[in-house]
């Protein structure tokens, strides 16, 4: 099975002309009317959610950036951090499958660089935005065109192109549109590659993204000393939520500044997070966390006079906010066809994951049952 990451695409950016290939998937296969991410609706959180089944307050990635007492600071070109497995908990998808004798192939996932209780997959590459689209398409239908003794059991692959296109233009813009297109004719080519090597009957394609998008319009950003006095409390986490540690000493000051509601944010101790966020108990979450308004960035004041004009995308906002919304679409022998089913939380993937891989799933938060029902009867995957 195929795993295909497209960060930051929102349902709302299909069927409009720009993924022919993608909405063929979506209408010959399943589609969700959405996929609620998890909180944090940031990058790295939701993608390993999506291959263990645990809401990021469980699995360990709280935040793009964190802090931990024993490891240090996290950041995502951190290579020693990103490649260390003592910051990813749980157990994802390509561990079980590789414990099962079953072998996997990742390019790239966040989580896939580390040594996961010790195991990484048989492939796996580094992050790199400069590889050519055409390169990783070309790597990962190589793979899966493979003789079944050495074809991977489970890869994965992943586009960071309309991300970064909507972060830098808006989810509104013509370049969005440019890289929706870029990653739909790469995902075309990809079909048509397994179709030439007689595999693609043979293989289930699951679509998702981690999270959607909302507009920043050009004067909605804030500066994150001016939330709290840095003398006050440290920021740790930046963005859409944003993580203070009180200095010792100064916790009343630094909660009687932050707690509540203010203009374009509201501040929360980490155990008094809202309970449907599902956030809060790891000891990697500050202990005061803010969550920005739709539609607003929180940045250091270094960053503020480098940001470029004009009107920008972000996330990291309530994942219940319809901007946030990410995709899913399941494509192949084991799934019906022709079927939309309705929204449904991104932790129920990986037991659907673990079914198709052939393997017990690990204990996680999702529901088998949310999406037994995309599966053919007869299919070996629904048994
Ligand atoms: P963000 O929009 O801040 O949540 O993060 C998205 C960015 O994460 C992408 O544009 C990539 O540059 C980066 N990214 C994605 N996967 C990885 C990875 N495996 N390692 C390092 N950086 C990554
Ligand atoms: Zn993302
Ligand atoms: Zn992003």
């Amino acid at each position: 099975m195929l795993l295909v990451s497209l960060d930051g695409v929102a349902p709302r950016f299909l069927g409009r002309g720009d993924t022919p290939n993608i909405d063929r998937l979506a209408t010959e296969g399943v589609r969700a009317e959405w996929m609620t991410p998890s909180y944090p609706s940031l990058t790295f959180p939701n993608h390993y959610t999506l291959v263990t089944g645990l809401r990021p307050d469980r699995h360990g990635i709280v935040h793009n950036t964190m802090q931990d007492a024993t490891l240090g600071n996290f950041w995502l070109s951190n290579r020693d951090a990103v490649g260390d497995g003592r910051w990813w908990n749980g157990e994802p998808i390509w561990v079980g499958a590789e414990k099962a004798g079953l072998s996997t192939a990742t390019l790239s996932w966040p989580g896939s660089e580390a040594d996961v209780q010790g195991i990484r997959p048989t492939r796996w590459h580094l992050f790199d935005a400069q590889r050519p689209i055409p390169e990783r398409v070309d790597m990962v239908a190589g793979w899966l065109s493979e003789p079944p003794a050495t074809r991977p059991r489970f890869a994965t692959i992943y586009f960071e192109h309309p991300d970064a296109a909507a972060h830098a233009h808006g989810p509104d813009s013509q370049q969005l549109r440019d890289a929706l297109r870029q990653v739909d004719a790469a995902i075309g080519e990809l079909i048509e590659r397994l179709q030439r090597a007689g595999v693609l009957d043979d293989t289930d394609i699951v679509i998702v993204s981690d999270h959607g998008m909302a507009e920043v319009p050009q004067s909605q950003v804030i500066v994150v000393e001016d939330m709290a006095d840095p003398a006050v409390a440290e920021v740790v986490m930046t963005g859409q939520v944003v993580g203070f540690q009180p200095r010792e000493g100064h916790v009343q000051a630094a909660e009687s500044v932050l707690l509540g509601r203010h203009t374009q944010y509201e501040c929360w101790r980490k155990g008094e997070l809202p309970a449907r966020w599902k956030y809060g108990r790891h000891p990697r979450v500050p202990p005061i966390v803010c969550q920005m308004d739709k539609g607003w960035d929180a940045i250091p004041r270094q960053y503020l006079a480098r940001r470029p004009a004009g009107t920008r995308g972000s996330h990291g906002y309530d994942p219940a906010e319809p901007d946030m919304r990410a995709i899913f679409i399941a494509h192949g022998p084991s799934f019906r066809s022709g079927l939309t089913i309705p929204a449904f939380d991104n932790v129920d993937v990986y037991p659907l994951l673990a079914r198709l891989v052939g393997i017990q799933p690990a204990p996680n938060d999702g529901d088998a049952a949310t999406l037994l029902t995309t599966l053919k009867p007869e299919s070996p995957s629904a048994h």
